[in-house]
């Protein structure tokens, strides 16, 4: 049994000795203690079916005894030294992420949080192109620092400073945009928008295949394949956000940029690559990377043993206990039965997403498509009673984001529907 401080006493102690802007979800936040693979427990034992995994960040499970393993194991034998000396395990660790990437993607740079990630890639994408303006999606989420600020498209999480040399263009979201799922028109506009709004060359684009904070939203098909093509005739580098939808999470592949059958020129990576841990990545090809070989880029934690011991063993379990098939067939299933539910209810718009990166919007108009925000903040605490963590997204925080740890079960599926389902009734 949990024997430390309380809920309230925890939440007292947030106020006065923790920044007012760190947020929590809940009108009584939950105290959780423990975690099992896809489960969490409150500090009354009360157990939680864990659909957003710590903000989509635990992929192979709460506390996986294997990747717990090789963290303490490490710990035990050498927790730091530094990259200015050898250690086989972010050579073996890197090696083995090489593995998981196509065509030229070979050379890895570790850094601690997506943020950092982001920010490594914009600057290797203006040393390489030797042009300063990035080009990303409105209700993009890349980061909070100045610049993965300044690349982030949603005013939830951008104060008004100086960011660079950034432009956000139409974003091609089948569901909200105005030309549905026709990438074509979207691609113009981009187009457009590099004619008109720069100089005419760019250093590079950004976008996550599947936006995450702007509320599970897949881009339309094929908008990849032309928008690289415009930013690499304009001179700029092509950068996939790989933080929420990489490691098989879209089941269908392992990387998001693969559902649109495009090869970015970087990657960036965080969350999932670490179960939990502070680790992130930044994956390009050798003729990109060496243009940081001009200088030194120094990071104290990036790579360092225990964060390499834990993302190599991330990769290993999430192989062997075939996490992608899973996301696959239980992500197809979570969405039928979704969609079946909202032929019930009018209040939920839409159903979308690919695998285990699900997202329900809710509206109070199906046409008009209206955001339900009060009624989607109704439904959330209600499925928290209830025992069901989702998350919440979307600029007008209407959309519930489900994207649970890779080992949820069809079973777990049917738990969240069922309890969704009656919470709507009940509501
Ligand atoms: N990119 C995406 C797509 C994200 O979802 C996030 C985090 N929500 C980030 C980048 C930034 O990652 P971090 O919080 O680790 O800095």
């Amino acid at each position: 049994p949990y024997t430390g401080i309380s809920g309230a006493e925890i939440m007292e102690k947030r106020k006065q000795f923790l920044g007012s802007s760190l947020y929590h979800f809940y009108k009584t936040p939950v105290n959780i203690v423990e975690g099992k693979m896809q489960y969490l427990y409150d500090e009354n034992g009360k157990r939680y079916l864990d659909a957003i995994a710590g903000i989509v960040t635990v992929s192979c499970g709460h506390c996986h005894p294997d990747v717990v393993d090789a963290i303490v194991n490490q710990t035990k034998l050498l927790q730091h030294a530094s990259t200015v000396y050898l250690h086989h395990a972010i050579a073996e660790y890197a090696e083995a992420m090489a593995s998981k990437m196509p065509g030229d993607l070979k050379v890895v740079y570790f850094v601690n949080s997506g943020t950092e990630a982001n920010e490594l890639a914009m600057l290797m994408a203006r040393l390489y192109s030797g042009n300063l303006s990035m080009v990303g999606l409105r209700n993009a989420y890349h980061g909070g620092s100045t610049g993965a600020m300044g690349l982030t498209a949603l005013n939830t999480w951008k104060y008004p400073i100086p960011q660079g040399e950034i432009h956000h263009v139409v974003n091609p979201d089948p569901y909200h945009g105005s030309f549905g799922s026709d990438p074509l028109p979207y691609a113009r506009e981009l187009q457009d928008h590099i004619h008109y709004g720069t100089a005419g060359n760019v250093a590079g684009f950004i976008a996550e295949t599947f936006q995450g904070a702007g509320g599970a939203v897949e881009l339309a098909p094929g908008y990849l394949k032309l928008a690289y093509e415009i930013i690499r005739k304009a001179g700029g580098v092509c950068i996939a956000d790989e933080v929420q939808s990489g490691f098989g999470r879209t089941g269908s592949h392992y990387w998001g940029f693969e559902t649109q059958g495009v090869v970015p020129d970087i990657v960036t990576m965080a969350k999932g690559i670490g179960n939990g841990l502070p680790l992130a990545a930044v994956v390009t090809t050798t003729e990109i990377a060496n243009v940081l070989a001009a200088k030194i880029i120094f990071n104290t934690f990036g790579g360092n043993p225990v964060c390499s011991a834990g993302g190599h063993a991330v990769l290993k379990v999430l192989d062997r206990e075939k996490r992608q098939e899973q996301c696959a067939s239980v992500g197809t299933h979570l969405l039928e039965r979704l969609r079946a539910i909202q032929q019930k209810h009018e209040i939920i718009g839409d159903v979308r997403g690919r695998g285990l990166m699900v997202g329900v919007e809710f509206v109070k108009d199906r046409v008009e498509k209206t955001p339900a925000t009060v009624e989607t903040g109704l439904l959330f605490e209600k499925l928290k009673d209830l025992g069901v963590l989702v998350g919440k997204g979307g600029l007008h925080g209407n959309v519930f984001r489900i994207k649970p740890p890779m080992c949820f079960t069809k079973e777990d599926a049917d738990f969240l529907v069922d309890t969704l389902d009656y919470a709507i009734d009940t509501m």
